[in-house]
């Protein structure tokens, strides 16, 4: 064992024959390994022990994994809204819950038991450990990516080393001591990083993302730190570095308090378009606190403009970085409080009305153009509808005055499973008409045929009470809703239990999209019960948009509790309020 553990020291000189040496990046698989395994080890083997029993109920339960995307789909289709906002963070989840089906998640599946070394082994043991492996792929890269997975220590995995050194004239394998390095930077060993560097130096002259990010985040903690720039350097002649490669050099950067080379590595970061992480926002404002610095200040606050701008939502600890930082800052007298909004609109701790959800005329106008282009025509009318019917439709609705509300027929006749499709809308389309609203009500042809769903009477009443346009039965209904209630003006809204996502994707830029959800949460209307006979009850839309915004001396930050899971579609509900005091 002691020439186990000496041997790392020497590898320079052990491994000069390595039959990697010199490969560029592409060559090595090792890239791949570390995308696939390291970076997500769910899908590696578990080394779990299997029963059979167990093995039949996982079976299962990837059968119903396999199932649960449409379970979703159905779950969204049928089931009725319940009491939480639509958009409200976790609301989705709540509601994909109430499905049985889709409540259980599969584990990943175990392929394969095998009881990894806990203490270093000798040779002999190691040759015995291989004899009893049975599996396809070499032994040495399965045990050494097992003791990845598993977190081996570093004395285990360094006796694997030597082992394989020594069977192979000293030559170890690049990808196994990727896997090492993986170890050494996983357990924080930073002087055995700086040694893999060293080797890793001498023996090849670039090396593939996984390994250069690795070094970048074995490096940070060391005096040697700065080095870590020249690997960011080297990445970049061959790719764009990671969110995560950056967050390093600037976590680093800012450990040996040199502000000027994280925000410079920081502006790099967003010229080339990548998004940052939201740890590394943090440690901006983590470094900040209790610092008079009126330019760094001035970058926070930037910085919380960025969130804005791109409708991010900061985490619970992130908030409570932004308000220590806050409360901080000398002179200022902030005071921050975590709090709710009321359904007015004013923030429950400060009284301040929060910006409303309406958009602009600008916005709106912008918005529109955009829909009708991206959406609607998309260059391919085809695929959701035919030339001749989007020109049908647009003379219809140019032809009507300006609805109140569109109403997606089809949608909202099957949200109650239990009650007869016309009989719903007919309910829906009544409740409406008796508070004056301008209704379109858009459907396809086989409701005026089907006579056991969709009853004639109930259907000559519905056209009585509101316009309706029956679309060819294969049509795409969501194009015309939206044709339909942005041609009517601001003041329209739609109801439809879709949440119109393959729509957001169709829009070209962030910024139209964060426009056309901004709209969809002001202007989407979702039933949330129907009790038979006609009360139908609507859920309020929140009249204030959920978004960083400052007054100046007040700051209102939404941000995301650790336990509630929210869709990207969802908004938090959770506020933290900042008040100059005065
Ligand atoms: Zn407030």
């Amino acid at each position: 064992m002691t020439i186990c553990m000496s041997a790392l020291r020497s590898f320079p000189k052990l491994w000069n024959s390595s039959p990697y040496l010199g490969r560029g990046p592409r060559h090595s698989y090792t890239a791949l390994f570390l995308t696939n395994c390291i970076w997500k080890p769910q899908r590696w083997f578990s080394l779990k022990t299997v029963s059979p029993q167990n093995a039949k109920a996982r079976d299962l339960l990837t059968a119903k994994a396999r199932c649960l995307r449409k379970a979703e789909e159905r779950a969204h289709k049928h089931t009725p809204f319940e009491s939480s906002h639509l958009f409200a963070a976790g609301a989705a989840k709540k509601r994909s819950q109430m499905n049985p089906q889709s409540k259980d998640r599969a584990p990943p599946p175990a392929k394969n038991t095998f009881q990894l070394p806990t203490r270093p082994l000798n040779s002999e043991e190691w040759d015995k450990l291989k004899e009893d492996f049975k599996g396809k792929a070499s032994f040495e890269h399965w045990i050494s990516s097992q003791m990845a997975h598993c977190h081996s220590s570093i004395d285990v995995a360094k006796s694997l080393l030597a082992w394989v050194a020594a069977r192979n004239n000293g030559i170890v394998g690049y990808d196994i001591l990727v896997k090492y390095l993986y170890l050494c930077v996983f357990h924080q060993q930073t002087s055995e990083v700086i040694d893999v560097y060293e080797i890793m130096k001498t023996r090849y002259k670039t090396l593939e993302s996984g390994a250069y990010s690795l070094l970048i985040r074995g490096l940070r903690p060391s005096d040697r730190w700065r080095e870590a720039f020249l690997l960011l350097e080297d990445m970049k002649k061959v790719m764009v570095p990671s969110k995560k490669n950056y967050d390093d050099c600037i976590q680093g950067a800012l450990l040996h308090q040199d502000a000027t080379t994280a925000w410079n590595l920081f502006e790099e970061l967003l010229a080339h378009d990548v998004s940052p992480m939201l740890e590394t926002l943090k440690a901006f404002f983590d470094f900040g606190r209790d610092r008079k610095d009126g330019h760094y200040s001035k970058k926070l606050l930037d910085l919380l403009l960025y969130l804005r701008n791109n409708q991010l939502y900061p985490g619970e600890s992130f908030a409570h970085s932004i308000k220590a930082w806050f409360e901080s800052v000398p002179g200022k007298r902030w005071k921050g409080q975590f709090t709710a909004v009321q359904k007015s609109g004013q923030c429950s701790a400060c009284g301040t009305g929060l910006e409303s959800i309406h958009l602009s005329a600008d916005e709106y106008e912008f918005l529109k153009e955009k829909i009708m282009k991206d959406v609607i025509d998309g260059g391919d009318q085809y695929k959701k509808t035919t030339p001749q019917e989007l020109k049908r439709f647009e003379s219809f609705v140019k032809s009507c005055p300006p609805f109140d509300i569109v109403i997606d027929g089809l949608n909202v006749a099957k949200m109650f499973p239990r009650a007869r499709e016309s009989q719903v809308l007919l309910d829906v389309v009544s409740q409406l008409t008796k508070q004056n609203m301008q209704l379109l009500v858009l459907g396809r042809k086989h409701m005026l045929t089907q006579r056991s769903r969709w009853r004639k009477d109930e259907m000559e009443k519905i056209q009585k009470q509101a316009s309706c346009f029956f679309a060819d039965d294969i049509s795409e209904d969501d194009p015309f809703l939206l044709y339909a209630t942005l041609h009517s003006g601001n003041h329209c809204k739609f109801i439809t239990k879709d949440l119109l996502r393959d729509h957001k994707a169709c829009l070209a830029d962030a910024k139209t999209q964060r426009l056309f959800f901004k709209w969809q949460r002001g202007h989407q209307l979702a039933i949330i019960s129907r009790f038979p006979g006609s009360k139908i009850t609507f859920q309020r839309i929140l009249s204030y948009d959920t978004i960083v915004q400052t007054t100046g001396d007040s700051w209102h930050i939404p941000y995301d509790e650790d336990l509630v899971e929210r869709s990207s579609y969802e908004v938090p509900t959770k506020w933290l309020c900042l008040h100059q005091q005065t």
